[in-house]
């Protein structure tokens, strides 16, 4: 099958890898139709993770089932689904509670497992013709009729847009809330969209690409241009001196400053523009060690956080992957149903084949590459 394979920073090909296929009785085998790339590809893509080289990527898979192991019993060969970048197992603690992004059992040692993903297990990702899901009866998550038609809002499901929603969860956005999300990139305009869903009452969007603050405000949000630093004061401004009731970062390790990695920004600025006893949800990735780092803390997994004002001002903070099966099921019914449409954020919908321009482009965050959706060929 042709795939998208990472062989080192800034270098992936797409070029003929084994078949994915089925190796447990509980697998399903899905023939993709279209998987997207996502910033998290950007961390390995860029060689700041320790991914190894010959390895397919891809977390953010649709497509049909083309066959299920003989333990499978619900999904069937035909289904449209739609599959949640974290794989569960459904039976262990963690899944039992729904906090699938940490499955104890899919990754031993870890918690939590993904396809394609740095440090996530051996599982190979769906930038690719056919995928090999684990725990089928799980981890599918079925499509409505209109799957075909809507294929470009369900993909978002497999990690975006619950990701977004999970920012909003974290931070403990309530009706009537005002929220800051840092970060314009498809996980901040995500979290845009669910603040929205959630009631919030004001919801502002700080980032300094003039393309990406554009979509923001067209999902409702007040735009934050940060390309002179100033976001902090803009936000404090816009809440009357106090500061948002709420807080999402949608940014990561990766946060800059003028074009300068700034580990630590994102975070800080989050501790001083979130008001007294606000909430803080941080879906950015950060990382146990980042030995690319210019910040010699960040090097060691560590970031200059500003805990004192944090706790004098008696915030709270939550963290983390997304639990994406939390949240897929009922988002679906929200796209089924007409009222979100989380498509509106794709800038570029490309062959497979053009996978590596399409990571060429959204890494170098060129101006209108939002979000790129890759398709297989029918
Ligand atoms: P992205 O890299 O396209 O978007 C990040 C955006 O942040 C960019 O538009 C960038 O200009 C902006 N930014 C950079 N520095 C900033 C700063 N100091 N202040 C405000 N904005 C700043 O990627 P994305 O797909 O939107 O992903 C965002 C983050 O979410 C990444 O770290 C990604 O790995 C992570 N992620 C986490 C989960 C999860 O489950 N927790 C899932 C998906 C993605
Ligand atoms: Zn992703």
């Amino acid at each position: 099958m042709k795939a998208l394979v990472y062989e080192g920073p800034r270098n992936v090909v797409v070029k003929d890898m084994p078949d994915a296929r089925i190796e447990q009785p509980t697998d399903v085998l899905v023939k993709i139709t279209t998987t997207n790339i996502c910033g998290s590809d950007l961390h390995m893509y860029e060689g700041r993770t320790n991914m190894e080289t010959g390895r397919i990527l891809g977390h953010e898979n649709l497509g049909v089932v083309v066959e299920v192991g003989p333990a499978v019993v619900h999904v069937k060969v035909g289904d449209r689904v739609c599959l949640p970048f974290n794989i569960g197992c459904g039976f262990c603690k963690n899944c039992e509670k729904g906090l699938t992004g940490f499955c104890l059992t899919a990754n031993p040692g870890m918690a939590g497992a993904a396809y394609g993903f740095a440090g996530m297990g051996p599982y190979s990702g769906g930038q690719a013709e056919y995928l090999r899901v684990p725990f089928g009866d799980f981890n599918c998550l079925l499509l409505p009729p209109d799957a075909q038609e809507k294929e470009n809002d369900y993909v978002m499901l497999s990690d975006i847009f619950p990701t977004g929603y999970h920012a909003a969860v974290l931070a403990g956005v309530e009706a009537g809330d005002s929220v800051v999300i840092y970060g314009a990139g498809p996980v901040g305009l995500m979290a845009t969209i669910a603040a929205d869903l959630k009631g919030a009452s004001k919801v502002m969007v700080v980032d300094s690409h003039p393309d990406r603050l554009r979509l923001a405000e067209k999902l409702g949000a007040i735009p934050v241009d940060d390309s002179d630093g100033g976001a902090v004061d803009r936000v404090l401004e816009l809440t009357g001196g106090e500061g948002a009731d709420r807080g999402c970062e949608c940014v990561g390790y990766q946060c800059t400053c003028q074009g300068h990695e700034v580990p630590n920004l994102t975070m800080n600025n989050l501790v001083k523009s979130v008001r007294a006893t606000g909430g803080i949800g941080v879906v950015g990735v950060f990382v146990a060690e980042d030995p690319g780092s210019p910040d010699e803390l960040m090097k060691k997994g560590q970031l200059a956080f500003d805990f004192g004002t944090f706790w004098m001002k008696g915030q709270h903070m939550a963290t983390g992957q997304a639990n994406v099966k939390a949240y897929n099921r009922k988002l679906r019914d929200l796209i089924a149903a007409d009222k979100v449409k989380p498509s509106r954020i794709i800038s570029h919908e490309l062959p497979l084949e053009q996978a590596p321009e399409g990571y060429r482009n959204f890494d170098e965050r060129k101006e209108g590459w939002t979000k790129v959706v890759l398709k297989t060929a029918a």
